[in-house]
This record gives structure tokens, C-alpha cells and sequence, in this order.
């Protein structure tokens, strides 16, 4: 058994396979997940869902069978298919005398201070009146064309509200019963792997490929999942959401699926900063990688290049120079100051930017390592 008794707050994250089938939506599973997420908020859980479908719904509404690539038009069905959505969700709840709320998000919105902050009061509101918050991303407006700008995928989008809300745990259902070392679908020797202590390169390398027609996630962005959120120290349980009472079970602590457990937590800056997209990235030498993982500040001598433009106190990547992202920082200057002070010594590096005097770019407490 696992011991889930202390936990509060649970985000449960459904695919678009789980809740969907050729002609439209699975109103049976809509339905048994509706009274399970209400049993839960019955025991005192606060339950917030995270329901991808939009897209394959929309699609469905239009007679498009295939995987819609054209970004417009996945726009368009998601547009579409939001409302057809939250209808079944709406009709579902109400059998359990519960009500939902749709919350549709962009990844900007959890960037920014002031609109993260109003989704944290909104949705505790929602939470204290019993209500279940349905999260989708805002795919319709959603700018795809930039990097840092959208989720990409209901799995990750899960995640960070997971990780943003304080939640202790993100329940993942899915169309396989957790991880394995392989796929089980096509590889017979594929072993079950009830618990993770920390999602490693090797966990990693067992997952691969994307989804399947309308979904976007597979295993892979669900380890990716795991880690965003077990470093918020919040643990993730990948399951099946065809296994009878599924959510239940887990909270009950049964060994239901794949348990991910959370990382030492990390201060709320360093979870601003793991959760904030980077807007650029510095390149640093073999002497500064090590250097920062042994929780050095970074000095200008260390500094092979600077990739995009960002200010000082942007969130940038750090990476080595195989181009490897191992941390994410807040450097005290813009890149421009930055690219002037690149390899030299301090004393150079404040004249080179006309100061009298610099300490380091950055030091340990605005460094989190990615890659531990
Ligand atoms: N937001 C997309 C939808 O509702 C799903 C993204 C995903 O599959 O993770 O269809």
C-alpha cells in the first residue's frame, strides 16, 4: 500500500483516448470519472481536472478522421470542441450533484505574475465552493509560431498547474497501466515499473514516440510531466483509466499504477524559475558547468556565448557547448552586456560594460540544475 493519507490537493490529468471514441465522446467513461472525482471531493479531496478532447471532438463535429497538422484548423476544432466538452462534463457532474467550471489557459497566463496570481484565487474560490475546476489549454489562441508560448500538451500543461497550485499529487490516466521498460503494446518483454525514485536519463530512454490521431502526449511527455512536477514535490501516479475505479483505488493507496515520487522541494523562486519559460540562453564552458553544479555563482571567464535576446532578470537557459540545457538562471544583465563579457576576467568584464566593479552573472540561489 502507499501512504496518501496527508494529501489535500489532487490534479487529474484524461487523454483524449481515454474519453473518446471513433463516433464522438465515451459518455460512459465521462461518466465514471465524474462520479469518482466526486467520491473523492466527497472524502475532502480538492480535485481539479485537466481534460484534454477538445481538439479530436472539434474534429469529429466537422468529419475529419485524421491528425489535424494545420495549425488554424486545430484552432478551429478546438474551438469547437471546447464547449461540446465541457457539455458532456457538465451533464456528467450534474449526476453527482457537483458542479464544474472550465478554466482555459495559456502558458503565458502562468508566466505572468499578475494573471497567475488571479487563476490561484480564482481557482481556490472554485475549489472552497466544491466546484471542480475543468482545465484545457487555450488552444484557440494559443500562439504556436513562438517558443516558451504554448504547453504543446495537456500532459506538461498538467504539470505546472500542478506544480503552481501546490498540489500533492497529478494522477496521469491513460491507455496503459503505467510505465514499463519498453512499450507493451509491441514488445512482449516490456517489464511494469510500479515506483520511480527520480525520473533519470534511463527511465527516459524506455519512452518514446508521440500519441496517437488526436492526442499530442505519449510516455515520454508524461516522465516530463513527472519531473515538473516531483520537483514542486508533488508525486505523479501514471495509471489506467480503464482500470474499474481507478482514482479511487490510487487515493485509497492502492498499487494502481506507476508512482513517481517528488524531489526534495525547492524554494518558490526556484520553482518560478523551473517553471518559467527561458526567453534565450548562455553558453558556458566545461570549467563553469562544473562550477555551477558544485553551487558556484557563474563568473564571465565561464561564458562561451549567448543565444536570443533577453534583460537582465529574464529566466535563460543554461546550457554546455554540445548545446545540452542542464539549468535554467536569472542573470543580472541583459544579453547584450552579457555577449560584451564573454571569457573575460571580472575586472575586464566591468570595464567592457563601463561599471566599476561586477561580482558574477548569476549566483547559486538563481541557478536550479535541470539535469541532476
Ligand atoms: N488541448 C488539446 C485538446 O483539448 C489536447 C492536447 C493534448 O492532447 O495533450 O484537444
Amino acid at each position: 500500500m502507499r501512504d496518501f493519507s496527508a494529501m489535500k490537493r489532487v490534479v487529474i490529468k484524461v487523454g483524449t483516448n481515454l474519453i473518446t471514441r471513433d463516433n464522438g465522446i465515451d459518455e460512459a467513461r465521462i461518466v465514471d470519472i465524474c462520479r469518482q472525482i466526486a467520491s473523492l471531493r466527497e472524502k475532502g479531496y480538492q480535485v481539479i481536472l485537466v481534460s484534454s478532447g477538445a481538439v479530436g471532438l472539434g474534429a469529429k463535429e466537422l468529419g475529419h478522421g485524421k491528425k489535424i497538422a494545420y495549425v488554424p484548423m486545430r484552432q478551429a476544432c478546438a474551438a469547437i470542441g471546447n464547449p461540446i466538452l465541457m457539455s458532456h462534463y457538465r451533464k456528467a457532474f450534474s449526476i453527482y450533484d457537483t458542479i464544474c467550471a472550465q478554466v482555459l489557459l495559456t502558458r503565458r497566463d502562468l508566466n505572468n505574475r499578475t494573471t497567475y496570481n488571479n487563476l490561484r484565487a480564482s481557482v481556490s474560490t472554485l475549489l472552497t465552493l466544491g466546484v471542480i475546476p475543468v482545465f484545457n489549454e487555450n488552444d484557440v489562441v494559443a500562439n504556436t509560431n513562438e517558443i516558451g508560448e504554448i504547453f504543446g500538451d495537456n500532459d506538461r500543461m498538467s504539470a505546472m498547474i500542478a506544480s503552481k497550485i501546490d498540489a500533492d499529487l497529478l494522477i496521469l490516466l491513460t491507455d496503459i497501466d503505467g510505465v514499463y521498460t519498453g512499450n507493451p503494446k509491441s514488445d512482449k518483454d516490456a517489464v511494469f515499473i510500479p515506483e520511480i525514485e527520480h525520473v533519470s536519463g534511463k527511465i527516459m530512454s524506455y519512452a518514446k514516440g508521440a500519441g496517437s490521431t488526436f492526442s499530442t502526449g505519449g510516455m515520454k511527455t508524461k516522465l516530463m510531466a513527472a519531473q515538473i512536477a516531483s520537483m514542486a514535490h508533488c508525486g505523479t501516479i501514471i495509471a489506467s483509466g480503464y482500470e474499474k475505479d481507478s482514482l479511487i483505488r490510487i487515493m485509497a493507496g492502492e498499487l494502481v499504477g506507476t508512482y513517481i515520487h517528488p524531489e526534495k522541494k525547492l524554494t518558490q523562486r526556484q520553482r518560478w524559475i523551473i517553471n518559467n519559460s527561458h526567453v534565450g540562453a548562455i553558453m558556458v564552458d566545461k570549467g563553469a558547468k562544473k562550477a555551477l553544479g558544485d553551487k558556484k555563482s557563474l563568473l564571465p571567464s565561464g561564458v562561451v556565448g549567448v543565444v536570443g535576446v533577453f534583460d537582465a532578470g529574464d529566466v535563460v537557459a543554461i546550457m554546455d557547448t554540445d548545446g545540452f540545457v542542464f539549468a535554467k538562471a536569472v542573470p543580472y544583465f541583459n544579453s547584450t552586456d552579457i555577449a560584451l563579457m564573454k571569457g573575460l576576467s571580472t575586472q575586464e568584464a566591468a570595464k567592457a560594460i563601463s561599471k566599476a566593479h561586477i561580482d558574477c552573472l548569476f549566483r547559486p540561489e538563481d541557478l536550479v540544475l535541470t539535469d541532476a
